[in-house]
């Protein structure tokens, strides 16, 4: 069986996982700050709070940017249901931004014309996601001049692209939004299992982020209220969740994150070599913005339809069918029945629409083997019908 994507756990990973099963902080000890620090100072991102997973993550970073009733947030259609979902969460509504045809990232073009309306009806958002789909970095500095102009705030969906680098910088420093999220599900760059992480250069972000992920309380005289009343005391100050990570998560983070480069490199040599032997097959190979190191979380490959007898369905089934097992990314939100009675429509974003027809993620992880991968070129185009 090839999976589309799949986690990469050594015998370390192992060692430091029981190292804290047989110590007494099994969760709220200190390995949740030496897994922030650790990718903190890869990223060089000021402050890190680590969450249960970065759904979470999105939530809580939605939050600390006050979002709520009667704000929007905008987000690409071309993501996963819960990019959108952390703004209904909030009680905010939200709406979308149709994709760019080559990176299949929000489109900055169509994001300005859609400001320019929304500023005309009094209906700008207060936050913007982007996605950096399959680890590929949107065009941020686009994005974040028209957060500028338009007076929004950016929380860059990154849960594709830790290790990825944009402009030749670290994705999740902030140069360019107010906080990063990232997810450490196990299909992604790295895992703990379930996970995720909100990063910020904001001091005040930073504090709300930590109150919101542990009930809104705080043992820091300094966020107190009302004087200390002794060493037992904390205080509620906020209404927050329990979305904390437990250390036996965090001490696999912090070991994973010590092969984040070597992954991320091992992703670009397995897109290397796609890249040279599909290309005399009829599909769109995935472009890269000459800016972007991506993470290469996925490899979508477009299916050009018109140029071989085969559905999409059945080039998925086929490749299925020899345990191959592709995937798809993504199924746009708006198309989702949950969202269509919110009143989206189909014909709503036809750029990811016209996308999704076409798209298939084939297998993409660090243990893919050279075999594998001739393995799923040559079923692809058998697939194919070629
Ligand atoms: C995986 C993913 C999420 C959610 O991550 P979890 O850690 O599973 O909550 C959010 N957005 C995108 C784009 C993702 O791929």
């Amino acid at each position: 069986m090839i999976r589309y994507g799949q986690q990469d756990i050594t015998q370390d990973d192992i060692d430091a996982v029981i190292a804290i099963l047989k110590s007494i902080n099994l969760t709220q000890g200190p390995t949740i700050a030496q897994f922030e620090q650790s990718v903190a100072r890869h990223t060089g991102a000021k402050h890190a709070v680590a969450v249960s997973n970065a759904t979470a993550a999105l939530h809580i970073a939605c939050l600390a940017l006050d979002l709520g009733p009667g704000d929007w947030l905008w987000t690409t259609p071309n993501t996963f249901v819960a990019s959108a979902n952390c703004a209904l969460y909030c009680g905010a509504q939200v709406d979308f931004v149709d994709t760019d045809s080559r990176s299949y990232n929000m489109c900055p073009v169509k994001l300005e014309e859609k400001l320019a309306a929304a500023a005309k009806i009094g209906k700008l958002p207060k936050i913007v996601i982007p996605v950096h789909l399959a680890g590929q970095p949107c065009d941020m500095a686009a994005i974040h001049a028209l957060g500028q102009k338009y007076g929004f705030r950016i929380i860059e969906d990154a849960s594709h692209a830790i290790g990825g680098r944009y402009q030749g910088e670290p994705i999740g420093n902030g140069r360019y939004s107010d906080i990063t999220v990232f997810s450490f599900h196990p299909v992604k760059i790295i895992t703990t299992g379930e996970g995720g992480m909100a990063l910020t250069n904001n001091d005040h972000l930073s504090i709300r982020l930590g109150l919101l992920r542990s009930h809104g309380i705080t043992r820091d005289p300094a966020l107190m209220t009302q004087p200390l009343d002794g060493s037992w005391y904390y205080q509620q100050v906020a209404l927050g969740y329990n979305y904390r990570l437990t250390d036996i998560q965090a001490a696999l983070g912090v070991s994973q994150m010590t092969r984040l480069t070597q992954y991320v490199s091992r992703r670009h040599d397995i897109a290397d070599r796609y890249n040279r032997l599909l290309t005399n097959l009829p599909l769109t190979l995935p472009w890269q913005h000459p800016d972007s190191y991506s993470a290469y979380h996925l490899y979508v490959i477009r299916l050009q339809l018109d140029k071989i007898q085969r559905t999409r369905l059945q080039v998925f089934d086929s490749l299925r069918a020899k345990d191959i097992l592709v995937n798809l990314h993504y199924i746009p939100v708006h198309t989702q029945p949950y969202y269509q009675r919110m009143g989206f429509k189909a014909g709503d974003f036809p750029e990811a629409e016209g996308y999704y027809q076409e798209a298939i993620s084939i297998p993409m992880h660090p243990r893919l083997t050279e075999a594998e991968q001739d393995f799923v070129i040559e079923s692809l185009g058998e697939a194919m019908g070629l």
